[in-house]
């Protein structure tokens, strides 16, 4: 079945076709490493992780690319306050990012190239948008010429009139145009600074995108990402710079980007201050249920945060976990079953849960609606294993299949993460009055109830064992 995405550019759902046959080349921008990135960043993150994952699913070759930004006046900023060269800072959070990343089970791109490692790339790049016209350089600076490149404002749907008369836009001497942006930064005393023909000095944000993408996916790749601030300026900039550079050949053939994680209704942000860590949240939270709540909403909706939501999430995961032990609890025990017509069912169900999945994600990546073929699933899963604990094939092909689709998501199913603490502690107080009512009618030499009891256990997973100190009890491995 043929995949849909939305193009920003367009404003529409397009099918997509790549640039090559059978191979996906993707260019996701990274973060800016000045501090560990908040859930907002990481919605970004999961959603194109998503989308690469499930492109890897329908068996593409996927090319991902996903920068740093390790050079720009925040870092500078920052590691001036922290008395820390910015360079490092940079490194450090870096670093940082694959500890969250890995919560979070984000697949390490193919290549994370950092800003800081591609200078001459853009310094080449400037030196040619200078020749033909559409660079000029005022007392080591450089800028873009935007009115010297037709289309500007073409994927933000502005024009330079309406960007003239919306913005208040700082009168700058040095510029011919005020929307004209920096593509060269002269350097000031103390900034890290890198040789250029226009004298000591570092690249502008925009140009690193340029530089990297076309280095590694060359132009016209298939998919450029980001979150939906970067629509305008940086990725009408890139295109400015990129195509103009190309002399008109295409940048990048499908554009998406990601609706905002809000807090409040108002955009989670480091610079507004009202964000909460990923670091943060991962004290209370495992990454795979982060990563469930953060899917759960269609990347292209408004996601508000609040812990709350994100305790529901858990029980959705959860829910999903605890259909895949019981049937795998079920399949482990002796016999198997022969009910050819409760067979057929599971077959079925497994069926029709892959193709409303792919349905599902086939539509923009629509994660939201395929969990609802994941719950479906399990529950058919659930209804037979209650009523036919045992080995069946359909439910070995049921079982493989949630875990699979699961997986497209970026969930372990098989394997979740560790019961929070809080539940251990609740687990353990229960199981130590059930002890209790269980010794009680041994006293009472009521051999049956405390044998009923121990089955029952066993049953869920939990073996009670009586030994000379007493009952004792543990989950089975
Ligand atoms: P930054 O480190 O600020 O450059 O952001 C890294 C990525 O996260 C960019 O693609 C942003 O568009 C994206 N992003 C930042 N804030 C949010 C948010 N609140 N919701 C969704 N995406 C965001
Ligand atoms: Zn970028």
């Amino acid at each position: 079945m043929s995949l849909k995405l939305y193009n920003t550019m367009t404003r529409q759902k397009e099918e997509f076709h790549p640039r090559e046959n059978g191979k996906v080349a993707m260019y996701v921008c990274g973060p800016t490493t000045y501090n560990y990135f908040h859930a907002g960043n990481a919605r970004m993150f999961v959603v194109f992780d998503m989308i690469r994952r499930y492109f890897m699913y329908k068996g593409y070759d996927v090319r991902y690319v996903q920068n740093f930004t390790d050079v720009d006046d925040k870092i500078i900023q920052r590691g001036q306050t922290e008395g820390m060269d910015p360079l490092a800072l940079g490194q450090k959070y870096i670093e940082e990012y694959f500890k969250d990343a890995k919560a979070l089970n984000l697949l390490p791109a193919t290549i994370h190239p950092k800003a800081t490692e591609h200078i001459s790339e853009m310094i080449e790049i400037i030196e040619g948008l200078i020749n033909s016209g559409l660079g000029y350089e005022v007392d080591g600076d450089v800028y873009f010429a935007v009115d010297h490149f037709p289309n500007y404002g073409k994927l933000s749907g502005r024009t330079l009139d309406d960007m003239k008369a919306g913005a208040r836009v700082e009168v700058d001497e040095r510029k011919h145009f005020p929307m004209d942006f920096a593509l060269w930064k002269k350097a000031k005393p103390g900034e890290p600074a890198w040789e250029s023909p226009w004298g000591l000095g570092r690249p502008g944000w925009h140009i690193e995108c340029t530089a990297m993408s076309l280095k590694y996916l060359g132009a016209g790749f298939d998919i450029h990402g980001g979150g939906g601030d970067l629509v305008f300026p940086h990725h009408e900039n890139e295109i400015a710079q990129t195509e103009g550079y190309l002399k008109g050949e295409m940048f990048a053939r499908y554009w998406m980007h990601n609706a905002f994680l809000t807090i409040n209704q108002e955009k989670m942000s480091k610079s507004l201050g009202n964000f909460f860590t990923i670091r943060e949240l991962l004290e209370n939270s495992p990454g795979e249920v982060i990563r469930f709540y953060l899917l759960g909403t269609h990347y292209r909706s408004p996601l508000d945060f609040n812990e709350q939501n994100l305790v529901m999430a858990q029980k959705g995961l959860e829910r999903l976990q605890t259909s895949i032990r019981l049937a795998q609890q079920a399949m482990d025990r002796k016999g198997s079953s022969k009910n050819e017509r409760i067979e057929a069912g599971l077959v079925k169900a497994a069926k029709e849960a892959r193709e409303a999945f792919e349905k599902a994600m086939d539509d923009d990546f629509n994660s939201a609606l395929a969990y609802a073929s994941l719950f479906e699933l399990a529950k058919t899963m659930n209804g037979y294993v209650q009523e036919n604990p045992a080995y069946s094939e359909g439910l070995a092909e049921a079982q493989k299949t949630l875990v699979e689709l699961g997986g497209v998501l970026g969930f372990d199913l098989l394997h979740p993460a560790q019961v929070s603490v809080e539940q251990d502690e609740i687990l353990a107080q229960v199981m130590e009055v059930v002890l209790q009512i269980r010794a009680r009618s041994r006293l009472k030499k009521d051999w049956e109830m405390s044998d009923f009891i121990r089955d029952a256990f066993k049953d869920t997973g939990i073996i009670i064992e009586d030994t000379p100190q007493g009952a004792r009890w543990q989950i089975k491995k």
